[in-house]
Protein backbone atom coordinates (compact mmCIF):
# COMPACT_ATOMS: atom_id res chain seq x y z
CA UNK A 1 0.00 0.00 0.00
CA UNK A 2 1.49 3.55 -0.98
CA UNK A 3 0.98 5.99 2.19
CA UNK A 4 0.82 9.74 1.89
CA UNK A 5 4.36 9.84 3.81
CA UNK A 6 6.21 8.00 0.24
CA UNK A 7 4.24 10.66 -1.75
CA UNK A 8 5.41 13.32 0.71
CA UNK A 9 8.92 11.64 -0.19
CA UNK A 10 8.17 12.01 -3.70
CA UNK A 11 7.72 15.54 -4.08
CA UNK A 12 9.74 16.21 -1.19
CA UNK A 13 12.81 14.45 -3.68
CA UNK A 14 12.38 17.34 -6.97
CA UNK A 15 10.60 20.57 -4.73
CA UNK A 16 12.39 20.14 -1.08
CA UNK A 17 9.97 21.63 1.67
CA UNK A 18 13.22 22.60 3.89
CA UNK A 19 13.50 25.58 0.76
CA UNK A 20 10.03 26.68 1.16
CA UNK A 21 9.79 30.38 2.55
CA UNK A 22 10.28 31.87 6.37
CA UNK A 23 6.35 33.25 5.71
CA UNK A 24 4.82 29.97 3.96
CA UNK A 25 3.21 27.35 5.36
CA UNK A 26 3.94 24.68 2.94
CA UNK A 27 4.01 20.57 3.85
CA UNK A 28 1.32 17.43 4.95
CA UNK A 29 -0.94 20.23 6.46
CA UNK A 30 -4.07 17.79 6.79
CA UNK A 31 -3.91 13.76 7.73
CA UNK A 32 -1.12 11.45 9.10
CA UNK A 33 1.59 9.77 6.65
CA UNK A 34 0.74 6.46 7.54
CA UNK A 35 -2.88 6.99 5.33
CA UNK A 36 -3.42 5.64 2.43
CA UNK A 37 -2.59 7.24 -0.83
CA UNK A 38 -3.83 4.85 -3.65
CA UNK A 39 -6.07 7.11 -5.50
CA UNK A 40 -4.82 11.19 -5.31
CA UNK A 41 -6.16 14.24 -6.71
CA UNK A 42 -3.35 17.54 -7.75
CA UNK A 43 -4.65 20.75 -8.00
CA UNK A 44 -4.18 24.35 -7.99
CA UNK A 45 -5.82 25.43 -4.74
CA UNK A 46 -7.82 23.17 -2.58
CA UNK A 47 -11.28 24.74 -2.69
CA UNK A 48 -15.24 23.23 -1.80
CA UNK A 49 -15.55 22.01 -5.31
CA UNK A 50 -12.23 20.05 -5.64
CA UNK A 51 -12.65 18.61 -1.81
CA UNK A 52 -16.27 17.44 -3.14
CA UNK A 53 -15.21 15.77 -6.55
CA UNK A 54 -12.26 14.24 -4.49
CA UNK A 55 -14.86 12.82 -1.90
CA UNK A 56 -16.89 11.41 -4.97
CA UNK A 57 -14.12 9.79 -6.83
CA UNK A 58 -12.53 8.26 -3.58
CA UNK A 59 -9.65 10.05 -3.23
CA UNK A 60 -7.47 9.67 -0.23
CA UNK A 61 -5.28 12.43 -0.58
CA UNK A 62 -5.29 15.95 -2.54
CA UNK A 63 -1.88 17.44 -3.29
CA UNK A 64 -2.12 20.97 -4.20
CA UNK A 65 0.11 23.75 -4.88
CA UNK A 66 -1.43 26.75 -2.44
CA UNK A 67 -1.39 25.29 1.14
CA UNK A 68 -4.80 25.10 2.46
CA UNK A 69 -4.27 26.51 5.55
CA UNK A 70 -2.07 29.89 5.25
CA UNK A 71 -3.60 32.31 7.99
CA UNK A 72 -4.39 31.61 11.29
CA UNK A 73 -7.94 29.56 11.92
CA UNK A 74 -10.27 31.78 13.88
CA UNK A 75 -13.01 28.82 13.24
CA UNK A 76 -13.56 26.28 11.17
CA UNK A 77 -17.18 26.22 9.94
CA UNK A 78 -18.75 22.96 8.34
CA UNK A 79 -18.15 24.20 4.55
CA UNK A 80 -14.85 25.18 5.34
CA UNK A 81 -12.33 23.58 3.35
CA UNK A 82 -10.11 22.23 5.90
CA UNK A 83 -13.36 21.00 8.03
CA UNK A 84 -14.19 18.89 4.79
CA UNK A 85 -11.16 17.34 4.23
CA UNK A 86 -11.37 15.71 7.88
CA UNK A 87 -15.05 15.02 7.67
CA UNK A 88 -14.18 13.25 4.34
CA UNK A 89 -11.05 11.67 5.73
CA UNK A 90 -8.51 13.55 3.10
CA UNK A 91 -5.12 13.86 3.85
CA UNK A 92 -3.72 17.60 2.00
CA UNK A 93 -0.26 17.97 1.29
CA UNK A 94 0.72 21.22 -0.37
CA UNK A 95 3.47 22.27 -1.74
CA UNK A 96 3.87 25.90 -3.08
CA UNK A 97 6.94 28.00 -2.45
CA UNK A 98 9.47 25.13 -3.08
CA UNK A 99 7.37 24.35 -6.17
CA UNK A 100 7.52 27.65 -7.60
CA UNK A 101 11.47 27.35 -6.93
CA UNK A 102 12.12 23.62 -8.47
CA UNK A 103 14.36 23.14 -11.31
CA UNK A 104 11.55 21.26 -12.92
CA UNK A 105 8.72 23.17 -10.85
CA UNK A 106 6.28 25.94 -11.89
CA UNK A 107 8.67 28.58 -12.88
CA UNK A 108 10.82 26.20 -15.34
CA UNK A 109 7.40 24.67 -17.03
CA UNK A 110 6.48 28.52 -18.16
CA UNK A 111 10.06 28.70 -19.42
CA UNK A 112 9.37 25.75 -21.49
CA UNK A 113 6.05 27.19 -22.32
CA UNK A 114 7.20 30.36 -23.54
CA UNK A 115 10.73 29.35 -24.98
CA UNK A 116 9.78 29.09 -28.29
CA UNK A 117 6.89 31.34 -28.83
CA UNK A 118 8.60 34.23 -27.56
CA UNK A 119 11.85 33.33 -29.18
CA UNK A 120 14.16 33.40 -26.05
CA UNK A 121 18.04 32.18 -26.21
CA UNK A 122 17.52 30.07 -23.02
CA UNK A 123 20.01 31.02 -21.61
CA UNK A 124 18.25 31.54 -17.60
CA UNK A 125 19.25 33.46 -14.88
CA UNK A 126 17.29 33.35 -11.47
CA UNK A 127 15.53 36.74 -10.71
CA UNK A 128 15.47 36.19 -7.15
CA UNK A 129 18.22 33.97 -5.75
CA UNK A 130 17.38 32.58 -2.42
CA UNK A 131 19.41 29.21 -1.83
CA UNK A 132 23.14 28.88 -2.00
CA UNK A 133 22.49 25.87 -4.87
CA UNK A 134 20.52 28.49 -7.17
CA UNK A 135 16.96 28.27 -6.23
CA UNK A 136 15.33 31.10 -6.14
CA UNK A 137 11.63 32.67 -7.92
CA UNK A 138 11.18 33.30 -11.34
CA UNK A 139 14.08 33.90 -14.60
CA UNK A 140 15.30 35.97 -17.05
CA UNK A 141 15.95 35.06 -20.70
CA UNK A 142 16.42 37.25 -23.51
CA UNK A 143 14.58 37.58 -27.07
CA UNK A 144 16.33 37.12 -30.36
CA UNK A 145 13.75 39.22 -31.40
CA UNK A 146 12.34 43.07 -30.22
CA UNK A 147 9.08 42.71 -28.93
CA UNK A 148 6.28 45.43 -28.87
CA UNK A 149 3.74 45.37 -26.10
CA UNK A 150 1.02 44.10 -28.22
CA UNK A 151 2.62 41.33 -30.16
CA UNK A 152 4.34 39.76 -26.79
CA UNK A 153 0.98 40.11 -24.65
CA UNK A 154 -0.72 38.42 -27.96
CA UNK A 155 1.53 35.55 -27.28
CA UNK A 156 1.32 35.14 -23.90
CA UNK A 157 -2.74 35.83 -24.09
CA UNK A 158 -2.53 32.39 -26.87
CA UNK A 159 -0.36 30.38 -23.61
CA UNK A 160 -2.08 31.63 -20.60
CA UNK A 161 -5.27 31.84 -21.65
CA UNK A 162 -7.82 34.63 -19.70
CA UNK A 163 -7.14 37.99 -19.89
CA UNK A 164 -3.96 39.51 -20.12
CA UNK A 165 -3.04 43.37 -19.08
CA UNK A 166 -0.15 45.13 -20.00
CA UNK A 167 2.21 48.44 -19.88
CA UNK A 168 2.76 50.43 -23.14
CA UNK A 169 6.40 51.15 -23.53
CA UNK A 170 8.02 52.60 -26.36
CA UNK A 171 11.38 50.94 -26.37
CA UNK A 172 11.18 47.67 -27.59
CA UNK A 173 11.38 43.94 -25.53
CA UNK A 174 14.03 42.00 -25.46
CA UNK A 175 15.32 41.41 -22.08
CA UNK A 176 12.30 39.38 -20.41
CA UNK A 177 11.64 38.36 -16.63
CA UNK A 178 9.42 35.90 -15.55
CA UNK A 179 7.69 34.84 -11.99
CA UNK A 180 4.69 32.64 -12.07
CA UNK A 181 1.76 33.99 -9.33
CA UNK A 182 2.13 37.39 -7.89
CA UNK A 183 5.66 38.78 -8.21
CA UNK A 184 5.16 42.44 -9.31
CA UNK A 185 6.93 43.24 -6.02
CA UNK A 186 10.25 41.90 -8.10
CA UNK A 187 9.76 44.63 -10.59
CA UNK A 188 12.65 46.85 -9.28
CA UNK A 189 14.96 43.21 -8.92
CA UNK A 190 13.64 43.18 -13.03
CA UNK A 191 15.35 46.32 -13.79
CA UNK A 192 18.16 46.02 -12.10
CA UNK A 193 19.27 43.26 -14.35
CA UNK A 194 18.37 45.20 -17.12
CA UNK A 195 15.42 43.49 -18.06
CA UNK A 196 12.75 45.16 -20.47
CA UNK A 197 9.84 43.49 -19.11
CA UNK A 198 8.57 41.69 -16.11
CA UNK A 199 5.91 38.91 -16.62
CA UNK A 200 3.82 38.00 -13.62
CA UNK A 201 0.19 38.20 -12.59
CA UNK A 202 -1.84 39.71 -9.90
CA UNK A 203 -0.51 42.95 -10.02
CA UNK A 204 -2.34 45.98 -8.23
CA UNK A 205 -2.62 49.15 -8.98
CA UNK A 206 0.40 51.13 -8.14
CA UNK A 207 2.19 48.87 -9.67
CA UNK A 208 1.82 49.60 -13.58
CA UNK A 209 3.00 53.23 -12.07
CA UNK A 210 6.22 51.82 -10.38
CA UNK A 211 6.45 50.12 -13.85
CA UNK A 212 6.13 53.55 -15.82
CA UNK A 213 8.75 54.80 -13.57
CA UNK A 214 11.22 52.14 -14.03
CA UNK A 215 10.85 51.65 -17.24
CA UNK A 216 9.69 47.96 -17.43
CA UNK A 217 6.78 47.04 -19.23
CA UNK A 218 4.64 45.02 -16.85
CA UNK A 219 2.31 41.52 -18.34
CA UNK A 220 -0.37 40.65 -15.87
CA UNK A 221 -1.21 36.92 -17.14
CA UNK A 222 -3.05 36.60 -14.11
CA UNK A 223 -2.59 34.31 -10.59
CA UNK A 224 -4.35 31.28 -11.77
CA UNK A 225 -3.12 32.00 -15.69
CA UNK A 226 0.43 31.24 -14.84
CA UNK A 227 -0.63 28.61 -12.22
CA UNK A 228 -2.78 26.33 -13.62
CA UNK A 229 0.12 23.91 -14.86
CA UNK A 230 1.12 22.94 -11.27
CA UNK A 231 -1.66 20.24 -10.89
CA UNK A 232 -0.32 18.58 -14.27
CA UNK A 233 3.32 19.15 -12.96
CA UNK A 234 2.45 17.59 -9.41
CA UNK A 235 0.74 14.56 -11.19
CA UNK A 236 3.74 14.14 -13.74
CA UNK A 237 6.00 13.52 -11.08
CA UNK A 238 3.95 11.30 -8.65
CA UNK A 239 3.13 9.19 -11.74
CA UNK A 240 6.76 8.52 -12.48
CA UNK A 241 7.53 7.69 -9.40
CA UNK A 242 4.18 5.16 -8.33
CA UNK A 243 2.74 3.61 -11.42
CA UNK A 244 0.80 1.90 -8.65
CA UNK A 245 -1.40 5.04 -7.50
CA UNK A 246 -3.95 6.60 -9.70
CA UNK A 247 -3.39 9.81 -9.67
CA UNK A 248 -6.73 12.38 -10.91
CA UNK A 249 -4.91 16.26 -12.21
CA UNK A 250 -7.45 18.76 -11.85
CA UNK A 251 -6.30 22.35 -13.43
CA UNK A 252 -9.84 23.69 -12.11
CA UNK A 253 -10.49 26.94 -13.59
CA UNK A 254 -10.05 30.49 -13.07
CA UNK A 255 -12.11 31.86 -9.52
CA UNK A 256 -13.21 34.95 -11.59
CA UNK A 257 -15.14 35.47 -14.51
CA UNK A 258 -13.99 37.76 -16.95
CA UNK A 259 -16.77 40.23 -18.46
CA UNK A 260 -15.40 40.90 -21.87
CA UNK A 261 -18.46 42.96 -23.02
CA UNK A 262 -20.43 43.11 -26.15
CA UNK A 263 -23.86 41.64 -27.06
CA UNK A 264 -25.80 41.27 -23.97
CA UNK A 265 -26.97 37.53 -24.12
ZN1 LIG B 1 0.20 31.32 -6.27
Amino acid sequence: MTTVQEIYETIDAFAPFASQESWDNSGLLAGAGTQPAEKILTTLDISQGVIAEAAAQGVQLIVSHHPVIFSPLKALPVQHPVYQLAAHQIAAICVHTPLDMAPEGLNAYAHTLLRECLSLEGRTDVLEPCWKDGRGFGWTDTSTRAWTPQALAQQLQSVFGGAVRYSAKETPIRKIAYCSGSAASMLELAAAQGCDALITGDIKHDRWYAAEFSDVALFDCGHYGTERFAAEILAAHIRAAHPEVTVIAQAGADPAEICAGGEEQ
